[in-house]
């Protein structure tokens, strides 16, 4: 399957990774949004948000931890935004399951 983030988790697309599991790796965006932009994503490739059904039970819930130890690493303790875009609607551009986590700046709300 010709997908990006297949290949960013196989090493054939290069990224700035940060941290990885068993379940998933984080790197930063290649065009961040915010001094820190990191992207959660699944080593499985799972299509969206509404594709984690109970055959990927606790899979969400690591992808929740991996965003805040994340956080954690790069110092995040005023606070930041993680992020599920999901389907055309949510403006998702990548359909491989991400979560993005936003910070070290003020987030406004609502977001566009
Ligand atoms: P989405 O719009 O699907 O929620 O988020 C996709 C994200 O992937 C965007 O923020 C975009 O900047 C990021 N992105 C797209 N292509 C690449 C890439 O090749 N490398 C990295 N590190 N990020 C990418
Ligand atoms: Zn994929």
């Amino acid at each position: 399957m010709d997908c990006l983030f297949c290949r960013i988790v196989s090493g054939k697309v290069p990224a700035d990774l940060i941290a990885e599991g068993d379940r998933w790796i984080a790197f930063r965006d290649i065009n961040p949004q915010a001094p820190t932009h990191v992207l959660i994503v699944p080593r499985e490739h799972v299509e969206s948000l509404s594709s984690l059904d109970e055959s990927r039970a606790g899979l969400g819930g690591e992808l929740l931890r991996a965003a805040a130890a994340v956080a954690r690493m790069d110092g995040l303790e005023d606070g930041y935004r993680v992020v599920a875009n999901t389907g055309a609607d949510g403006g998702q551009s990548v359909p491989h399951l991400h979560l993005h986590v936003l910070g070290g700046r003020p987030m406004r709300w609502p977001p566009g």
